[in-house]
């Protein structure tokens, strides 16, 4: 039977459409590279200009409390003004955070961005990329360059240091790994995303319509004619990871729009040193960092700063708020009692995100996830980044029906256990 979590043990993240920790913004839908999996169609002369930019930001101002903004696209590294964006969006006051597959990354580049204000790098490095020179590289055979970026990133100081895969049917067995390589890198990487694969099924299933007229899906990027796996759940993330980390345990999620019960973002937060994981904070730490951040500044924590990660020593001291923190603390003081040197040593924390995107349900109802985090702006409204290329070709959002007659039962290609 698939792992089952029970939601009402973990915090359930206050992120809303009008109020939330994060908001996306696409300068640019131009890349450099071709990843499988890909929400957008690849579009070699589509810059914003400035002034479209900082249009999307007043939407985001006036409709949205933020603290991060993901600047993604495309490669945004491929708009030529992008160290201006980045200074835009930290005059606004928000923590600009670039998403890129890191190709067009120089120190030379990242210094400037640093000097705009850049506060954390997200980079896309997986095994199904068109990646130049490293074509047929496993996903631990690619560590090698995630390392080389977080190094970048440690030698120019104060960026937070994130990594995303895209997690396929066979590459899930390579996730404990590449958190294993997250453990070793523990100081200068701080946070690794993993998002289950998912795609709009042309071959079975289901039948697509815009109102009452049914459509050809086709053209839309994230469209495919033959059978993958398309239902990988972040529970079936967490089992994966437990046969390494058999205590791995997060403490808070997002539940999907169709189903509370659904995991779509699952947040670990683990502390420890490059030797050893000495525990996982609880839902009760996470809730205290997110509301008195709200307090304090009027939006939900999105990056944490990395000094602040890597005092997470510290954070032990509010144990008798957070059964997490408080086996955490348990653990340590035992190590520490039997070599007393590790006092002298620092803790970090990182985060490990299970991402679990779009479900198709059985009946046909596609289920987001509920307080999305990478809301976007699209003719001045806020809609999904996941899904914008329907509004782009359609002017709508598409709905699928699931087809009961002939072909597969849509039941057989769904994520609902
Ligand atoms: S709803 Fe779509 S855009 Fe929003 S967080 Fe989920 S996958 Fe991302």
């Amino acid at each position: 039977m698939a792992l089952q979590l029970n939601q009402n043990e973990l915090y359930r993240l206050p992120w809303t459409l009008p109020d939330n920790a994060i908001s996306w913004l696409e300068p640019t839908s131009a890349c450099n590279l071709y990843c499988d999996g890909c929400y957008r169609k690849n579009q070699p002369n589509s810059h914003k200009t400035l002034e479209e930019v900082r249009h999307e930001l007043d939407v985001f101002n006036r409709l949205r409390k933020t603290d991060g903004v993901s600047i993604a696209g495309g490669d945004p590294l491929t708009h030529p003004q992008i160290e201006k964006i980045v200074e835009m969006i930290a005059k606004d006051g928000h923590k600009p955070v670039v998403n890129t597959n890191g190709l067009l990354l120089t120190m030379e580049k990242l210094r400037a961005l640093k000097n705009a204000g850049v506060a954390g790098f997200t980079f896309h490095i997986d095994s199904k990329q068109q990646r130049p020179h490293m074509k047929g590289k496993t996903e631990i055979e690619l560590n090698e360059l995630r390392l080389m970026y977080a190094s970048m990133l440690a030698e120019v100081g104060d960026i937070s240091c994130a990594f995303n895969a895209t997690v396929y049917d066979d590459t899930l067995r390579y996730v404990p790994e590449i958190v294993r390589w997250g453990q070793e890198h523990i100081d200068i990487v701080h946070v690794l995303v993993f998002i289950a694969y998912r795609a709009a099924p042309l071959y079975k299933g289901y039948e697509y319509f815009v109102g009452g007229q049914k459509i050809d899906m086709t053209p839309i990027a994230y469209a495919i004619d033959t059978e993958r796996k398309i239902s990988i759940m972040s529970t079936d993330m967490v089992e994966e990871i437990r046969k390494q980390y058999p205590d791995f345990q997060p403490c808070a999620y997002l539940n999907g729009t169709e189903r509370p019960d659904h995991f779509k973002w699952l947040l670990t937060m683990r502390i420890g040193t490059k030797e050893k994981i000495y525990g996982y904070t609880g839902p009760k730490f996470m809730e205290l960092g997110q509301t008195l951040h709200h307090v304090q500044h009027g939006t939900y924590l999105a990056y944490t700063e990395p000094k602040v990660l890597g005092r997470a020593k510290s954070m032990l001291l509010l144990s008798p708020l957070d059964r997490g923190l408080s086996r955490t603390a348990n653990s340590y003081l035992h190590d520490a009692f039997r070599s007393p040197g590790l006092l002298f040593k620092k803790l970090h924390m990182q985060s490990v995100l299970l991402i679990q995107p779009v479900d198709f349900m059985t009946n046909g109802a596609l289920s987001m996830c509920d307080g999305c985090p990478d809301i976007t702006v699209l003719n001045d409204k806020l809609v999904w980044s996941c899904r914008m290329e329907e509004l782009m070709t359609f002017s709508d959002w598409i709905r699928a029906v699931p087809v009961r007659d002939g072909g597969q039962p849509a039941e057989s290609i769904t994520s609902v256990h």
